[in-house]
């Protein structure tokens, strides 16, 4: 029976019903496809198409796994003909292949034939076919290489000694195995495995693969760990070499469509597809124009990173911040955010916490502070990020009104705000003419209750009962509703009042103020909007983004893509002497001297740079070809006030 089956096996070889197939191999940043890998199926005339589990087993042990390659090469080779050049090839070989010395002849044969250029071919080896084997292994992928074949390890993970492998071969792509791909969603393991695999292969300098992505979830988290590419059943399922041709037509049909959309600004993926420059620009304005205090706070309430707003803020310079904590930075302030920070690091959100401290310096500061929680992949906290506002302008005036009634009536004169009073049983009985001006009710309709008519019925029982509570306890009032104005629109009023108090403790008369806050609200959501924009941006753009201060040059902010090209911590490490022991060289292998550096040369002499080349050596040693493109940042009156440099791996252009 076996026997019948090897001799079916060598004829179904000979008569080609041995037939390639091709699946899809795609960019995951920007879900372009780059290529095939090649996966044999059985044409059988009686059975249908059968499996490769079903026959490449047999074929190696029949020794026939050599004729069956050499015909699906051949025949995958022919296929990619009338495709784009940049398309690739990548094809599977067996243990047995890398024990004779077939293969590269195979390889350079078929090439030959077909005139299919080795560049593009990629060679995969399973973990399990390294077993006992690796110096012939190691010799066979070295003259692979020697073509300019690149060579990938397969299913990554599920092998036995996998590190050993992964270090005995001079692999260029690692393969992470689909089964921990499809269960990283759903378990915590996985996703570790998946995320430590990632970035394994990206301190190699290895390309990284991800097999067996089924949905979008997997392929978002897959991105955001890095990755480069994916293969699955996402992105198609193996084709036919007569539908090749057809399956490229189609997704550069779906590309071309997917271009013309109009961009919809809520969607910052769009943001990041921009040209590196644009995407550089953009950030640039909203860190620069963000009148918002921003930074990051790790779990030890340690400053990551903060904008230069902040450090305003906090009266100090951005580099003290950087590892204080912010019970050392702000102590005056920390007694009231500490427990909200704790609470925020547990996961809990805050938006527009109001306090008020007197610095260091005397000066009594108002605030709304965030806190957004961020979590890593698999959900921790890892840190929060932070938005704060100054208020101080918009609250004085209403902070001395419930100081003394002397107060009120200076704060009243001065704001732009109307005032009303009440008598002890809420009864307003007095309110300033802009009243009238604003809700077209005059004086003798908004007296005793009547005020409340123009209160948007949705927030009328909420204020109510908020007024009556005041009126009750003699607490003072604070409560934001929309009044409908004459010209016939909705707007947010704030309305404070505090109660004057007789000897014994009784009220004997209110006195409030009410202020628009329509505006102050827009700007404000529009604001913390920015902030949280600007931080995922900032940490979600495929470039590299360092800023320096200037006149020192001390980098003050950088992405993780920027540590992660440079190979090194970058933030708050060197003034611009000591950038020499950084390893930028230009294209001809010259050390580049610190006042070259495009950073510098930004922050020194205000010059914006054009995309340029250089190679780094990263501490490790190994070599990347960087582009780095720089510009000033400049201050309110055109002074600069740092740089910022965005770096491209160059291998990510490809
Ligand atoms: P492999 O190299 O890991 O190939 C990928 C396998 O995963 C293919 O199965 C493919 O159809 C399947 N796959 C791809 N995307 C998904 C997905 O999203 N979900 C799931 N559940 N599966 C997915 P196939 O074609 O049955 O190949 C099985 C194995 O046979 C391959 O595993 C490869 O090791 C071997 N093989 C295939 N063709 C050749 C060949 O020409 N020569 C040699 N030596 N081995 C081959
Ligand atoms: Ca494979
Ligand atoms: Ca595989």
């Amino acid at each position: 029976m076996i026997a019948d089956d090897v001799v079916d096996l060598r004829r179904g070889i000979e008569s080609d019903e041995i037939v390639p197939y091709f699946q899809p191999l795609t960019e995951l940043r920007t879900g372009q496809l780059i290529g095939f890998e090649v996966l044999a199926r059985w044409k059988h005339p009686l059975r249908g198409m059968v499996p490769p589990d079903e026959f490449i087993r047999m074929a190696e042990d029949a020794g026939c796994i050599g004729a069956l390659m050499e015909k699906v090469l051949s025949q995958a080779f022919w296929a990619m003909r009338p495709l784009p050049e940049y398309l690739r090839l990548s094809v599977n070989v067996s243990a047995i292949q890398l024990r004779n010395r077939t293969l590269r002849r195979q390889v350079s044969l078929a090439s030959e034939e077909t005139g299919f250029s080795l560049e593009r071919l990629t060679v995969e080896i399973t973990e399990s076919a390294l077993v006992g084997n690796i110096e012939h292994a190691r010799t066979i992928t070295e003259e692979l290489k020697a073509l300019g074949v690149r060579v990938a390890i397969d299913d990554f993970g599920t092998g036995y000694s996998s590190l050993r492998h992964l270090h005995a071969l001079p692999f260029d792509e690692i393969k992470v195995d689909r089964s921990f791909v499809q269960t990283m969603l759903t378990r915590r393991e996985s996703r570790k495995i998946v995320a430590a695999i990632i970035g394994l292969g990206q301190s190699l300098g290895l390309t990284t693969v991800a097999e067996g992505v089924e949905d979008a979830a997997q392929a978002d988290m897959l991105l955001w760990l890095g990755c480069d590419l994916a293969q699955g059943f996402l992105y198609g399922r193996p084709v036919s070499d007569g539908r090749l041709e057809r399956f490229v037509q189609e997704q550069k049909a779906v590309r071309r469509r997917e271009a013309g959309k109009p961009p919809n600004p809520e969607d910052t993926t769009f943001q990041l597809e921009a040209l590196p420059s644009q995407r550089l620009s953009q950030l640039q304005a909203i860190y620069d124009g963000a009148p918002v205090g921003l930074c990051f706070i790790d779990r030890n309430e340690r400053y990551v990173s903060l904008n230069k707003r902040l450090a305003e803020l906090n009266n100090a310079p951005i580099a003290m911040h950087l590892g204080r904590t912010v019970a050392e930075m702000i102590p005056e302030f920390y007694t009231f955010l500490g427990p909200y920070i704790k609470r925020a690091l547990q996961g809990e959100v805050f938006s527009g916490l109001k306090f008020e401290a007197a610095r260091g310096d005397g000066v009594v500061q108002i605030r709304s502070t965030s806190y957004q929680p961020t979590r890593d992949e698999a959900g921790e906290v890892v840190g929060i990020s932070v938005a704060v506002l100054d208020i101080t302008d918009q609250e004085t005036a209403e902070t001395a009104l419930r100081e003394s009634e002397v107060h009120h009536r200076y704060a009243v004169a001065l704001s732009p705000q109307i005032p009303w009073t009440a008598d002890a049983e809420g009864m307003i009985t007095e309110a300033s003419p802009q009243w009238t001006a604003l809700t077209g009710l005059t004086l003798e309709e908004s007296v005793g209750r009547g005020w409340a008519r123009v209160v948007h019925p949705e927030d009328r029982e909420a204020a109510g009962e908020k007024w009556q509570h005041s009126i009750k306890t003699g607490a003072p009032l604070d409560v934001e509703y929309r009044v409908l104005c004459v010209d016939g629109q909705w707007r947010w009023i704030r309305s404070r009042a505090a109660a004057r108090l007789d000897e014994h403790g009784n009220v004997i008369r209110w006195y409030g103020a009410l202020e628009d806050t329509s505006e102050y609200r827009r700007t404000r959501e529009e604001l913390e909007a920015a902030a949280a924009r600007l931080q995922g941006v900032f940490n979600a753009v495929p470039v590299g983004i360092v800023i320096g201060e200037a006149p020192s040059g001390k980098v003050v902010m950088a992405n993780p893509q920027a540590e992660k090209i440079l190979g090194h911590p970058v933030v708050d490490t060197l003034n611009i002497p000591d950038r020499e022991k950084w390893g930028l060289h230009y294209s001809d292998g010259r050390k580049v001297p610190a006042e070259e550096y495009p950073l510098v040369r930004s922050i020194v002499k205000g010059e914006t740079t054009g995309a340029q080349s250089f190679r780094y050596v990263r501490s490790d040693g190994t070599e990347r070809c960087i582009n780095l493109t720089a510009a000033p940042i400049r201050g309110k009156d055109g002074e600069i006030i740092g740089g910022v440099v965005a770096i491209q791996d160059e291998k990510d252009n490809k």
